[in-house]
C-alpha cells in the first residue's frame, strides 16, 4: 500500500475515477491537500486526515456548465447559482451574456462574488444584455445596433478580464430581428481585439444556420446547436448539414444549451447517429428552463446519454471540454496541483420518460445522480432531484 502523500488532508475512496484530460479511467483514490489535487491512483487512503466512502460513485472533475443565467433579480430569467449547482454536482456556472457591458459590475459584485461555487461569465455586445427575457415579453437586445459599441464591450471585457471567458451574441430573428450578422460582426470584432472567443445563439432566422458558421473561428462557441427546426442542425432526411462540419474541421465548438427553446430529440438523435455528437453538453439554464425541460446540467446529461452519446464522453463534454473553451487551465481536469473541483455522481439505471423544448417524449432508461462536490477541496452536499424522482 502506498502512503498518501505527507499532510493530505483528504481522500475520496473507492470510486471509479473518470479524468477525460488525462485519459484516466479506473478504480481509484483522489488525494486532495491544502484544496489541491495531490495525486490519483491506488491506495492514497492511509494517513488521510478524512476518507470519503466513494465506493459505487464516479468520480469526476467538477462538472463545468458553459451556459447559464445567474444574474438573478437583475434580470426576470436570472437563477440563483448555488441551489443549481448544488442539486447538479456542478462546479463552475459560466453565465453566457446576462449581462452586457453597461451592467456587467453588478453580476460580478451581486451574484459571482457571493457565489459558493466558481463563477465565470461571457459579456454580452448588447449594452444591457439580456434584460428584457420574460414569459410571454421579449425583446431582442441585439436588434438595435446603437446599443453594441465595440469600444466600449472591449474596455468592459480588459476590466474583468479575471472573470471573462468570451463576448455572448444572441442570434435569430426573436433577438436580432434583421441584423443579426451585423451584431455578430461586432461581437467578433471585440473577441478579435482582446483575443478571446465568441458564444454566439442560434434561433429562427434569419441568419441562417450556414450564415452565421461561415463567420466563426476556431475556438468560437455555437450554443443550441441541436435545436428544432428551423436553423435545425440536420436537414429534413436526417443528415448533419455539411457546413457544421466544415466549422468543427476547423475548431468551431458545438454547444448543446439546452434552455426551453433549443434542444429537440429528432435533431439530436440524428445528429448524434449521423456521427456529429456535441462538443460541450450544457444546460442554459434561466428561470423559464430550470423546472423543465432543461433543468440543469446534470439532466441534460442524461438526456444525451440516452440520445446515444456514451457516459464517458457525456463527461468530457460536461468537464474538460468545456473547461477548454473558457481558457482557464486549472479547470476541468484531476492532474496534481490543480484546485480540487471534483463531483460525485451515481449511476441509476431505471426508466424515465425525458421529453424536449416540443414536449416530445422519450423512454429513457438511465440518470446521473448528485452525490456531492468539492469546490479547492471543500464539500458542498447535494440538494434533492424531485423532479427526477418521477416518471
Ligand atoms: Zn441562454
Amino acid at each position: 500500500m502506498v502512503d498518501a502523500p505527507q499532510g493530505t488532508d483528504l481522500v475520496i475512496a473507492g470510486g471509479r475515477v473518470i479524468d477525460p484530460r488525462n485519459g484516466y479511467d479506473a478504480r481509484a483514490d483522489v488525494a486532495v491537500s491544502g484544496g489541491r489535487i495531490a495525486a490519483v491512483g491506488p491506495d492514497l487512503a492511509a494517513g488521510a486526515a478524512e476518507i470519503v466512502d466513494a465506493r459505487g460513485m464516479l468520480v469526476v472533475p467538477g462538472l463545468v456548465d458553459l451556459h447559464t443565467h445567474i444574474y438573478h433579480k437583475a434580470t426576470a430569467y436570472g437563477v440563483d447559482p448555488d441551489p443549481v449547482a448544488r442539486r447538479s454536482g456542478v462546479v463552475t456556472m459560466v453565465d453566457a451574456g446576462s449581462a452586457g457591458y453597461g451592467n456587467f459590475d453588478g453580476l460580478r459584485d451581486f451574484v459571482m462574488a457571493r457565489s459558493a461555487f466558481r463563477t465565470l461569465a461571457y459579456v454580452n455586445i448588447s449594452y444591457p444584455g439580456i434584460f428584457a427575457f420574460d414569459r410571454g415579453f421579449s425583446f431582442g437586445e441585439a436588434s438595435v445596433g446603437d446599443l453594441m459599441s465595440v469600444d466600449h464591450c472591449v474596455a468592459a471585457v480588459e476590466k474583468h478580464r479575471d472573470v471573462v471567458v468570451g463576448v455572448k451574441v444572441r442570434l435569430g430573428y426573436a433577438t436580432s430581428g434583421e441584423i443579426g450578422l451585423l451584431a455578430l460582426d461586432r461581437a467578433i470584432e471585440a473577441a478579435e481585439r482582446t483575443g478571446l472567443p465568441i458564444m454566439t445563439h442560434i434561433g429562427k432566422p434569419p441568419p441562417t444556420y450556414g450564415e452565421i458558421l461561415a463567420r466563426l473561428r476556431p475556438g468560437d462557441v455555437l450554443t443550441h446547436c441541436f435545436r428544432p427546426a428551423p436553423n435545425a442542425p440536420v436537414d429534413e432526411g436526417g443528415a448533419v448539414l455539411p457546413a457544421l462540419r466544415e466549422a468543427r474541421r476547423r475548431g468551431v465548438l458545438f454547444d448543446i444549451g439546452h434552455g426551453m427553446g433549443a434542444f429537440g430529440f429528432k435533431s439530436a438523435e440524428a445528429a448524434v447517429a449521423d456521427g456529429f455528437a456535441p462538443d460541450i453538453i450544457s444546460s442554459d439554464v434561466h428561470t423559464l428552463s430550470v423546472d423543465g425541460p432543461a433543468y440543469d446540467l446534470l439532466h441534460t446529461m442524461s438526456k444525451l446519454v440516452n440520445c446515444g452519446v456514451a457516459l464517458e464522453d457525456a463527461i468530457a463534454m460536461a468537464t474538460d471540454r468545456p473547461a477548454r473553451a473558457t481558457g482557464r487551465d486549472t479547470l476541468g481536469h484531476l492532474s496534481p496541483g490543480v484546485p480540487a473541483d471534483i463531483t460525485l455522481l451515481e449511476e441509476v439505471h431505471r426508466p424515465f420518460t425525458f421529453t424536449d423544448v416540443e414536449g416530445q417524449r422519450k423512454e429513457g432508461t438511465f440518470l446521473f445522480a448528485a452525490r456531492g462536490s468539492f469546490v479547492g477541496g471543500a464539500f458542498r452536499d447535494p440538494l434533492p432531484r424531485a423532479f427526477e424522482t418521477e416518471g
